[in-house]
């Protein structure tokens, strides 16, 4: 077997740069040069994952297939690849902690004093050496979050060390993105930020190979040059990474920058093809010239922070593009809904989404909003929390339950048409005990659900403790509120819709996990067509 090469990329002068994007972008070129590409992120924070995490705090937590909990880049892996990611992609130092402590109580030490040098390093480089021992990949990118000077990175910091070292010549690159600041007063880039962040880094024992600079205006030869002399890097490895409209932009102008022929020859690896980006410039093509547009509400509650739906955003983008349309996005705080203004809200919407979310805060707007889109026939899309309060509109204004609710918002309701899984009714801990990741679901045909997916087997990834009670299946149905998918092992229903409606669906997992350049999802597609197909008809 080959030794798969590693790709190390830690981050300087501020966080925000963006280093999740750089490393989806070169992992990209480098899969579409035909190198098995995976990326995994290393955070540096002591939850043992971020499913325990306020939106707010973190942004998005983003569901693997296998049921983990992680960090939101891992979806822009996943969308920028198309290859799904695990658990095994993302770990934090709590995880890492545990782990290591759980070894001390098995005795496994044998009497050794338990130290961060080398006990937690050991552990941080096995589990960074995980992926690429399984033969899987050729290359394998580890993002270090955080920021180099951090007190919580150091440990990190020192794993790459050793590991470049232990790896040997030309099996490790490590990339450093800095940012290159312009001050407008004196008109010029500095770049000074960046020669002390590379000097920190060196400070731990670190060199370098390649600078990523992001900055907003292009930068000189000249500059590039003294960055070059500064930082101890080969001119060739200055790589200028400007703002760009949109993130799928930067796959290509990496390749313009020459990222990954830098990388691989610092690897030692050959060019092989030059990168096949067809299907990846198709979409871009679609995204920048839009032949329609469309207004889509968004209504949560989490809307002042964008990064708190950011799959959810992102799939709306991959759906516009396959449908030539620019769905501009309308965030709406739940809170801010009622009965009257309602109509005046809404007034400019061709469709509207439900987000998922948890507790009792907003979800009175939620319900405002279901009712009007049932009402005016405007085309629906409830997710996770969403639907779950579609069928509770339809139990209180369909079948006149006026108290229906979810035992999540009020446990003594006398119509509790959304309730506790069974499995979660013992359950005490909070990190890591939804039900979590992709469940198979049996789509019935002749219904939209199949309509948009054209197929009755699917597997969808969920996050959730509460479900559509199957109490009222019937007494829904009869009413109207179709169940068109259902898991087939456990009968839980999963996704819900309304006949006598254009477009009008809920589903309890989250779709939006699965969009992805290549693979726009289905439901979001048809979301948007059927959007455009609503602003025609008014
Ligand atoms: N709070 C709801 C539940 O736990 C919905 C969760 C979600 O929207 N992800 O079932």
């Amino acid at each position: 077997m080959n030794q798969t090469k590693y790709i190390f990329v830690t981050g300087g002068v501020t966080s925000s740069l963006g280093k999740g994007i750089i490393a989806a972008s070169l992992a990209k070129l480098l899969q579409a040069r035909g190198y098995r590409t995976t990326i995994q992120k290393f955070d540096p924070y002591l939850n043992v994952d971020p499913g325990t995490l306020n939106p707010y705090e973190h942004g998005e937590c983003y569901v693997t297939d296998d049921g983990a909990e992680t960090d939101l880049d891992l979806g822009h892996y996943e969308r920028f690849l198309n290859v799904p990611t695990s658990q095994a992609n993302n770990v934090t130092t709590g995880r890492i902690y545990r782990s290591v402590i759980e070894k001390e109580r098995r005795g496994e030490f044998l009497g050794k004093t338990v130290q961060v040098v080398p006990h937690i390093t050991n552990e941080i480089k096995d589990r960074m050496q995980l992926l690429g021992n399984s033969g899987d990949y050729d290359i394998v990118i580890t993002e270090i979050g955080g920021t180099v000077g951090d007190i919580e990175s150091l440990p990190y910091i020192e794993s790459v060390r050793q590991l470049v070292w232990d790896l040997g010549e030309n099996n490790a690159v490590v990339i450093h993105l800095t940012l290159v600041p312009y001050l407008a007063a004196a008109g010029e880039l500095k770049t000074k930020p960046t020669q002390h962040s590379v000097k920190t880094l060196m400070e731990s024992g670190i060199k370098a190979d390649i600078l990523v600079c992001r900055t907003e205006h292009e930068i000189s030869d000249e500059i590039r040059h003294k960055l070059a002399l500064f930082c101890n890097v080969k001119r060739e490895a200055v790589i200028q990474s400007i703002d760009a409209d949109t993130i799928y932009e930067v796959p290509n102008l990496m390749l313009q920058e020459g990222l990954d022929l830098v990388t691989l020859k610092k690897l030692d690896l050959p060019k092989k093809a030059a990168p096949d980006l067809k299907t990846w410039n198709t979409f871009l093509k679609r995204l920048k010239n839009p032949k329609h547009t469309v207004n889509i509400g968004l209504i949560g509650k989490y809307v002042e922070m964008q990064d708190c739906y950011k799959s959810i955003l992102e799939a709306f983008i991959h759906a516009g593009a396959a449908n030539e349309t620019k769905v501009n996005v309308v965030s709406i705080h739940s809170e801010h809904i009622d009965a009257t203004n309602v109509a005046d809200k809404f007034k400019d919407l061709d469709a509207i989404l439900v987000a998922p979310g948890f507790g009792e805060r907003g979800i009175e707007g939620k319900i405002e909003a279901v009712r009007f889109a049932r009402e005016n026939k405007v085309p629906f899309f409830g997710i996770c929390l969403g639907m779950q309060m579609a069928v509770i509109e339809y139990a209180r204004n369909i079948l006149g339950y006026a108290d229906a609710n979810s035992t999540e918002m009020n446990e003594n309701t006398t119509h509790p048409v959304v309730n506790l899984m069974e499995e979660q009714k013992n359950v005490t801990h909070k990190g890591g005990t939804m039900r979590l990741g992709a469940w198979k679901c049996t789509i019935e045909p002749d219904t939209l659900a199949y309509k948009i997916y054209g197929q009755t087997a699917i597997s969808e990834r969920h996050r959730h403790r509460y479900e559509f009670n199957s109490a009222y299946t019937n007494e829904l149905q009869k009413a109207g509120l179709i169940p068109s998918g259902v898991n087939p092992d456990t009968g839980l229903v999963e996704i819900v819709e309304i006949k006598e409606h254009p477009f009008f669906i809920g589903v309890q997992y989250h779709p939006e996990y699965k969009s992805t350049v290549a693979n726009p999802h289905p439901i979001f597609v048809s979301l948007v067509a059927a959007a455009v197909k609503a602003k025609k008809a008014k």
